[in-house]
């Protein structure tokens, strides 16, 4: 039986050495080959065009490239683009492209759907197929560096973690995946451009703290009420407001960061003056910044709040002294919201099946 090739980005600097070594390659190729796997974003053999042709031979008899492929591309009037991507296993995950006039913001997926089932997020209610490896969310960024260029005529500048999934409950390979992105090896991007929301996964951000975490923390709060949290965001249940704000407290002493707090306005569930109160005191132990968040219509029964009310509750929290930005959704005639677009592929497959 035919052995499957591993992808070259899988294998280790000791393993791509020692091949290299066996075939009579000097030393050096190995950095030159890292150079186009990471720094170039090289797809194929045959863009290393720094390398002979011989020694690219036979590189592509032993390994290959896993590209993730766009299978869809959707362009917002604002800009915004989305992608749907199939990967090696014909699994399916989704990327997004922000332009503004002095960045390109990318969002990447950290897994296959989310196994934590927020109410108002599409991919929650997907459920969770699989994490993705450290080198399916570098190719996220790959694919889609390419395509900025082609749209906006420049690289991508920030990146966040906010496309499908939970990153922090696939710890190592995004770790990894950050790690790629910003080292001078890697990418060479700065770790302030990167930020990684978490629905406040506790031991995570313990870790985070742990580990010399250089990135942006943002956390998915949406709620300072426990019982509010835990009915919209069951993850609530076995990691708590207090904990997390424990939690919160133990990153910011170490790290020395200032901590983003997300907060969707839903019509009803979280935006009374009662609700802007609990946040204001939640968010005292801390630097926060908060970014209260257009909520991007979904199947869900939530309704994005009122402009007053979105109003009346920025104005609470700015009385308080806190910083607010308010975000208003990208790419809404696209679906461009975590999820959205994977799930209407489906249901349209779904519904060619009946
Ligand atoms: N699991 C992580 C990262 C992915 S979700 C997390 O929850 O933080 C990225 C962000 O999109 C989260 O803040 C999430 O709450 C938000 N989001 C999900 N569905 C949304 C919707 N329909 N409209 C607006 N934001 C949404
Ligand atoms: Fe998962 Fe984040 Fe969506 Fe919640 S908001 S279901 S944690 S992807």
């Amino acid at each position: 039986m035919m052995r499957t090739k591993p992808d070259i980005r899988y294998i280790s600097e000791e393993e791509l050495g020692l091949f290299l070594k066996e075939n009579g390659e000097s030393a050096f190729r190995l950095k030159q080959i890292k150079e186009w796997l990471w720094k170039k974003g090289a797809v194929c053999f045959n863009e290393m065009t720094n390398l002979s042709v011989v020694l690219r031979e036979k590189l592509t008899t032993a390994f290959t490239f896993q590209n993730l492929t766009i299978s869809q591309e959707l362009q917002s009037c604002d800009g915004t683009v989305k992608f749907v991507f199939t990967l090696h296993d014909n699994r399916k995950i989704e990327g997004v492209l922000i332009p503004s006039p002095d960045r390109v913001t990318t969002c990447l997926s950290s897994q296959v759907g989310c196994p934590l089932g927020c109410q108002f997020c599409a991919t929650g209610t997907m459920g969770f197929t699989r994490n993705l490896h450290f080198t399916e969310i570098w190719d996220q960024f790959n694919v889609m560096n390419r395509k900025a260029l082609e749209y906006y005529g420049k690289e991508i500048t920030n990146i966040v973690y906010m496309g499908m999934g939970e990153p922090l409950l696939n710890y190592d390979n995004v770790m990894m995946s950050i790690q790629l992105l910003s080292t001078e090896s890697g990418k060479g991007m700065s770790s302030s451009r990167i930020t990684l929301s978490t629905v406040g996964i506790t031991k995570g951000i313990r870790q985070l703290a742990d580990d010399g975490f250089k990135a942006g923390l943002a956390i998915s709060l949406h709620s300072a009420d426990e019982e509010i949290r835990k009915r919209i965001m069951p993850v609530t249940k076995t990691n708590s407001l207090v904990e997390l704000q424990n939690v919160l407290r133990y990153f910011v002493e170490k790290t020395g960061k200032r901590i983003t707090f997300e907060y969707i306005m839903l019509h009803g569930i979280n935006d009374s003056l009662d609700d802007a109160e609990k946040l204001a005191r939640y968010c005292k132990s801390f630097p926060v910044k908060i970014n209260i968040i257009e909520y991007n219509s979904t199947d869900s029964f939530f309704k994005g709040s009122p402009q007053k009310t979105v109003d009346t509750f920025v104005r609470f929290l700015e009385s308080r002294n806190l910083i607010v930005n308010i975000r208003k959704s990208k790419g809404q005639d696209i679906r461009a919201a975590c999820g959205q677009l994977v799930k209407r592929v489906q249901e349209f497959k779904d519904s060619k099946v009946q």
